[in-house]
């Protein structure tokens, strides 16, 4: 089944891009069509599947990041999706001992989720601890 998006469908997307916070009385202000309206297509492009999600929009410079696009990191669906380069200068802790992590973090990656380690080792043990979890997360994704 093929579903072609009007302008109110394209409008919205628009507005979105724009800010993904906007509330649909904000949009519906913006584009000029009803509150409804612009819940109903809103509503519709979520579930076919358009509108994957809402993503925030990071203040790059406040967070003293780089932004870094991905461009290796192509789906298999065909999509290029943009990736926030992971060597970020962001205080973040240890996943395992929750120290801080002064330098470059050791990133365990599962599927969609990444989880920050202070060193290789703590990513080890996080490994083993919860194996059996990390193996379900990874399932769930095929
Ligand atoms: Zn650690």
């Amino acid at each position: 089944m093929s579903f072609p998006l009007d302008e109110t469908d394209i409008a919205i997307l628009e507005s979105l891009i724009q800010d993904g916070r906007k509330s649909f009385r904000q949009i519906s202000r913006e584009i000029k069509v009803s509150t409804p309206t612009v819940q109903i297509r809103y509503d519709r492009m979520i579930n076919m599947g358009i509108i994957k999600s809402i993503s925030p929009i990071l203040d790059m410079k406040k967070l003293g990041m780089k932004l870094d696009l991905d461009k290796t990191n192509i789906k298999s669906q065909g999509t290029a999706t943009k990736k926030l380069n992971s060597n970020l200068h962001v205080k973040i802790k240890c996943d395992y001992c929750n120290r801080k992590i002064a330098e470059k973090p050791s990133i365990l990656k599962m599927a969609n989720i990444q989880r920050f380690f202070c060193c290789p080792s703590c990513k080890v043990l996080f490994q083993d601890k919860y194996q059996r979890r990390i193996k379900a997360i990874m399932n769930s994704q095929k």
